[in-house]
């Protein structure tokens, strides 16, 4: 691919990497490319980060075709490292496809990330627990506010320097069990990773925040007694000697970090079931302490170990609120190898170059 570059005259100053939070500091320069009918993917340039001039009938701003990936970039010992791209490149050509989008093809979506990413090393902080989000999104551009698949598209990644996810770092967090709002249905869009899918769960995030919680567990569309996953992760519980996590079957977003758990936890001998498990259930484990252990799994926070669960007032603490064996030993592991610390025997690491 060819990649038109245009330099920033003016470069940002570095926020400190001791404060920067999630998501709000963005590098210098951002990728962007466009799809039409005629040229397919053409126009691929790295600009200055800028708003994007559209037009107020753009079909995104009407109907919602937008899709994202959420990937890391992590710099130790002047080496930069990305953690499985080609997953999210897969991943997003299955939310375009659900979404009617332009495809784009894995080697394309990767070169795009290597590019934006190696061009912005300075942007990939280096301390303990911080790294690079990168966040690749593409949206319908054709004007018009007629239904149906739009003829053009934007693709476009933007930087962020991040620190720890959650301000309370690798502590156990509280999650309200939402039994009103649902997020998905098998069918609908819950696989894709798509915008609407958010817009459509902020409502339950309002409320769990108003109650003094940090996020949801989503329970299932139909009969909202199957634990699903947790605002933007996936959800696992160590009951008993078994890990517990929901099975993909189109509702629950098919999480990298959640794949690589599995294969990690399968590799250390552990029994891990990918199966429903009833919310009435699982407060009862939390109650007769066959609950050992649960957390979240996604890129933003790796491992987010889950301290307390409020179903319908129901208030169970797990593990006495504190980060358990298990979920520090899975954290310790996926970080480790995220971050080049130790060896990659599972091919995961891919070295920008
Ligand atoms: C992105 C996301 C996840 C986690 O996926 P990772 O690939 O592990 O980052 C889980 N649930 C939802 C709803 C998501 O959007």
């Amino acid at each position: 691919m060819e990649i038109k570059v245009t330099r920033a005259s003016v470069l940002k100053e570095k926020p400190d990497q001791n404060t920067l939070g999630f998501g709000s500091y963005f590098s210098d320069h951002m990728f962007v490319m466009d799809w039409n009918e005629a040229e397919g993917w053409h126009n691929a340039q790295i600009t200055p980060y800028a708003p994007i001039p559209m037009d107020p009938a753009s079909m995104v701003l009407h109907y919602a075709q937008e899709t994202f990936e959420g990937l890391k970039a992590y710099k130790n010992d002047g080496k930069i490292f990305l953690f499985r791209p080609e997953m999210n490149a897969q991943r997003l050509m299955k939310s375009n496809e659900r979404l009617c989008m332009a495809q784009l093809e894995e080697e394309l979506f990767v070169e795009a990330v290597e590019a934006i990413v190696s061009y912005e090393e300075d942007w990939i902080p280096t301390n303990e627990g911080t790294s690079l989000y990168i966040r690749p999104f593409c949206f319908a551009t054709e004007v018009g506010v007629g239904v149906h698949p739009s003829k053009s598209y934007k693709f476009i990644i933007v930087l962020s320097p991040v620190g720890a996810y959650y301000p309370e770092g690798v502590n156990p967090v509280k999650i309200y069990v939402e039994d009103e709002y649902v997020r998905a249905v098998v069918g609908g869009t819950g696989f894709a990773k798509c915008g609407g899918n958010y817009a459509a769960s902020i409502a339950a995030q309002v409320k769990a925040e108003k109650l003094g919680y940090t996020q949801v567990l989503w329970l299932d569309g139909v009969h909202r007694k199957y634990v699903e996953e947790v605002g933007t992760m996936n959800a696992m519980f160590l009951i008993d000697d078994e890990i517990v996590t929901a099975p993909l079957e189109g509702s629950v977003l098919p999480g990298v970090t959640r794949d690589s758990c599995i294969a990690i936890l399968k590799e250390w001998g552990y029994t891990i079931s990918e199966r429903h498990l009833c919310i009435d259930d699982l407060m009862e484990y939390a109650q007769n302490g066959r609950l050992k252990e649960a957390f979240g799994t996604g890129t933003a926070a790796v491992i987010s170990p889950i301290g307390e669960l409020n179903y319908k007032g129901n208030i169970q603490i797990i593990n006495e609120f504190k980060i358990g064996t298990l979920t520090q030993r899975i954290y310790d592991e996926l970080t480790n190898i995220q971050w080049g610390n130790i060896e990659d025997t599972r091919n995961w690491r891919r070295e920008v170059k």
